[in-house]
């Protein structure tokens, strides 16, 4: 059933009636000519960012030089409350922004294992990130622990019955995307969760291309742990450090393998032992990205404007969009949807598949339309709700038909996607 009308006059009124639109003048956009599917990838830079970092080097670090650390050392704590509040469904004093994603998932995922002595098993499925897979692999070969990993279809994504089939009394952890990178199939986290929960495991979610784009209830969903990457949906800018998230009553019970000195108790005695302190800064190494973490602060707040609800909304409605653009257009040249049809299931991205997807992408990067490709033979959609219109959805679209039509690929080498997830 299509619901949008396939004209571009169309697009023009659903961008002239979306609530959101007026967020799009808060990023820097210095080439009009760029239409940027790209923003689960890496977002587009808030002006408010811009700004705020400008002020952070030239005032704090240029004027008050060492003297700042006496309110930069809450950033960590100020920045994660911001992203658990705004987007994350998690109260005060569990969420700290800092290290990457793959750093966090190994303690969280180490620390994990150690709290369920007797228990050698983590569970994680063949269709999550590569960083994720290999950490978890990394750790169970460390700790003579055995990796389980679930077989999923690359297109629907992991469900709860595979999980449930997964789990047993062995089971110390299961590690699993929320929204999966490349078709961005929605996991059930409640579901999944009780199903870890009732196997005596512990649940740690690797929320990426979940946070910003569909809404999360960590509290609420009774989530043990969790980590998620902030250069993505939360436009905290490349490399900006991650959060991590470690329910309130499993905090002290925890303990993670990089015993660096901003975890330990009263760190300017220097003492000669380790002993971690209570409360969330036990999950800190060393000293954290103060520039990154004022980005990621921004980057929360922008969106907590926005609200999680609607970015939802539009989320759900620009990729619902772009799917009847490609059935009507694409479908007839070869394309095949792989992601999920149905919007709850999935987040804010959409895979098309093609057998010269990866030639596609960069005849579209030339075209000025900036997406991804994705293996095997995906290209990889990301309207960003925050930053993007119907109408460059209608665009981008309108230019892979063209693209493809006109077989303009044909100009371009077979060769690899671009870097990061
Ligand atoms: C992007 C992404 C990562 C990236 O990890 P880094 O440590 O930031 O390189 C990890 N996991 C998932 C699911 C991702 O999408």
């Amino acid at each position: 059933v299509t619901t949008f009308s396939l004209e571009r006059q169309d697009a023009r009124l659903l961008d002239a009636a979306d609530p959101l639109a007026g967020f799009r003048d808060r990023f820097a956009r210095d080439d009009p000519g760029i239409i940027y599917l790209d923003g689960n990838s890496l977002g587009m830079l808030p002006l408010a960012t811009a700004e705020r970092l400008t002020r952070l080097i030239r005032d704090e670090w240029g004027g008050g030089l060492i003297r700042s650390w006496d309110h930069w050392i809450d950033l960590p704590v100020q920045a994660g409350d911001e992203l658990g509040r705004s987007l994350l469904g998690a109260a005060e004093g569990q969420v700290l922004v800092t290290d990457s994603t793959t750093v966090n998932l190994y303690k969280l995922s180490r620390a994990a294992l150690g709290a369920r002595p007797g228990r050698r098993v983590i569970v994680t499925d063949d269709d999550n990130f590569p960083t994720d897979r290999y950490v978890l692999a990394g750790v169970a070969g460390g700790q003579d622990a055995e990796l389980r990993v679930i077989r999923t279809d690359m297109d629907q994504g992991v469900t709860a019955a595979d999980v449930r089939a997964a789990v047993a009394g062995d089971t110390a952890l299961v590690s699993l995307s929320h929204v999966a990178y490349r078709s961005g199939a929605l996991a059930d986290m409640p579901e999944i969760t009780r199903i870890a929960h009732d196997a005596g495991a512990l649940m740690l979610w690797d929320l990426c291309h979940s946070v910003g784009s569909v809404p999360v209830d960590l509290d609420g969903d009774g989530a043990d742990l969790a980590v998620g990457c902030t250069y993505k949906y939360v436009n905290a800018g490349p490399g900006a450090p991650a959060f991590l998230y470690v329910r309130r009553d499993l905090q002290d019970q925890l303990r993670q393998p990089v015993q660096g000195w901003f975890s330990q108790q009263d760190m300017f005695a220097m003492g000669p032992a380790y002993q971690p302190v209570p409360g969330i800064r036990r999950f800190f190494a060393g000293t954290p990205d103060v520039l990154g973490i004022a980005a990621v602060e921004e980057g929360a707040r922008l969106l907590g404007e926005a609200g999680i609800g609607r970015l939802r909304d539009k989320g759900m409605r620009l990729t619902g969009y772009l799917i009847e653009l490609a059935d009507a257009w694409l479908a007839p040249l070869g394309f095949a949807l792989a992601s999920p049809r149905d919007p709850g299931r999935r987040g804010s991205h959409v895979c098309l598949r093609h057998s010269e997807a990866a030639r596609i992408c960069q005849a579209l990067a030339r075209a000025g339309v900036l997406a991804d490709f994705r293996a095997p033979d995906r290209l990889r959609l990301g309207p960003a709700p925050i930053t993007t219109s119907f109408a460059e959805v209608w665009d981008a679209l309108d230019m892979v038909r063209q693209i493809t039509e006109n077989q303009v690929y044909q100009e371009f080498p077979a060769a690899a996607g671009a870097p990061a997830g």
